[in-house]
């Protein structure tokens, strides 16, 4: 078997190469390397393919959740709602801004944030919830999006694993996740569903006057050259990357089905088996797999990684610890029990997952997966 790995960048760009090399030689040609011409177009254009109003392309999606909360013009101490169980970014940015991170549990079907949590976690110093579509998967939105709306609390998606997904509504309308709060945050970085060549990130909003301080923020808090109105920061997705992120965009819904297809074979593989919980897709969402992450059930997880690695096989644990035991925020870990997440922490295992991959590396990712599962289930 070729050398297996989680995403695989190369094959991917060797299909684009000649748009992608193109695209690289006509902004180094330019050299209009900060703002140029691509930075406005692959704004417009993410805008269309999201149905959202403004797109405020920025430096990363961490910078992108910072700018998202700086926005909105919170007090040190103000409570925003997040899971413990995501991407440290998430929480970080919370914690920076001299907010107070509160950890809800999330569901272990869906691995996202468990509403009933979210309703009993609000007081009146709830000032924003961030739901994070972990792994590809939506937050239960409608649900989400009617209690945040009874308390007058703005959402912010941490749409960073997401891009591409889709929510239905029970009345059947469908939408672009990330589009849904009343601000939304990606990450173009390389291996996300929509990844660039480099850092970049993305902040969404319908709202207008909303959007101009966001752009005002992440320019240094100036609308016009020099003149600064508040404290910013400076945050600028680079030409080259949106000259790369315009092309990939145009293969983001090929990139998803592909990710898709590799799900659903190892959905079937895995199907049944009684130490092998395979991801539940919620019915309202287009899950875009950016990760497929399995729950191994009476099987040891370090032995499973070793055999796996013995066959030259990646796996990786998205993530060993949540926020809420991370020695950065442990100060913020309340009283509430987070029994769900302490729980996944110990069982999940991911798997290679990308848009080239080939039937015969799922054929023997999977056939050494089982193996190794019976192997171990009666060690
Ligand atoms: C990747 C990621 C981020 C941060 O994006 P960067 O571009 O790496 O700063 C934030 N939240 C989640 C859930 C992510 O997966």
């Amino acid at each position: 078997m070729q050398h297996l790995q989680m995403v695989d960048l190369k094959r991917q760009y060797q299909k684009i190469k000649p748009e992608i090399d193109a695209a690289i030689h006509n902004v180094l040609e330019s050299t209009a390397f900060i703002n140029g011409p691509d930075v406005q177009h692959f704004g417009k254009e993410l805008a269309t393919y999201l149905g959202v109003k403004h797109v405020i392309p920025c430096a990363n999606g961490t910078d992108a959740l910072q700018i998202a909360l700086m926005a909105l013009g919170l007090q040190p101490g103000d409570e925003v709602i997040t899971p413990s169980f995501t991407y440290i970014a998430t929480v970080e940015v919370v914690a920076l801004l001299r907010l107070k991170p509160v950890f809800v549990d999330v569901d272990a079907d869906t691995f996202t944030m468990n509403i009933d949590a979210v309703r009993k976690a609000i007081t009146s110093k709830t000032k924003a919830i961030i739901p994070v579509h972990l792994y590809g998967q939506c937050v239960d939105m409608e649900s989400l999006l009617a209690l945040a709306k009874e308390h007058h609390i703005p959402i912010i998606e941490d749409n960073a694993q997401a891009i591409g997904g889709t929510y239905t509504f029970s009345n059947g309308t469908t939408v672009k996740t990330g589009s849904m709060g009343l601000i939304g945050c990606t990450s173009f970085f390389p291996s996300k569903n929509l990844g660039g060549y480099g850092d970049g990130g993305a902040i969404f909003t319908n709202d207008d006057a909303l959007a101009d301080q966001l752009r005002m923020i992440a320019n240094h808090g100036q609308k016009v050259r020099y003149y600064h109105e508040v404290v910013g920061c400076n945050s600028r997705l680079d030409t080259i990357q949106a000259a790369i992120l315009r092309i990939k965009l145009r293969h983001l819904d090929e990139y998803c089905a592909a990710r898709s297809a590799v799900a659903d074979y190892y959905d079937n593989a895995f199907k049944n088996h009684p130490h092998i919980i395979t991801p539940y897709r919620a019915p309202y969402n287009y899950h875009v797999f950016h990760q497929y992450t399995l729950q191994l059930k009476g099987i040891s997880r370090d032995a499973m990684q070793q055999k796996l690695a013995a066959h030259h096989i990646p796996s990786m644990i998205y993530y060993p610890v949540p926020s809420h035991k991370q020695n950065m925020l442990k100060a913020f870990a309340g009283s509430e029990q987070l029994p769900v997440t302490d729980m996944l922490q110990d069982v999940v295992i991911s798997l290679p997952i990308h848009t080239e991959m080939t039937e015969d590396e799922l054929a023997y990712i999977t056939t050494h997966f089982i193996d190794a599962a019976e192997e171990l289930k009666n060690a």
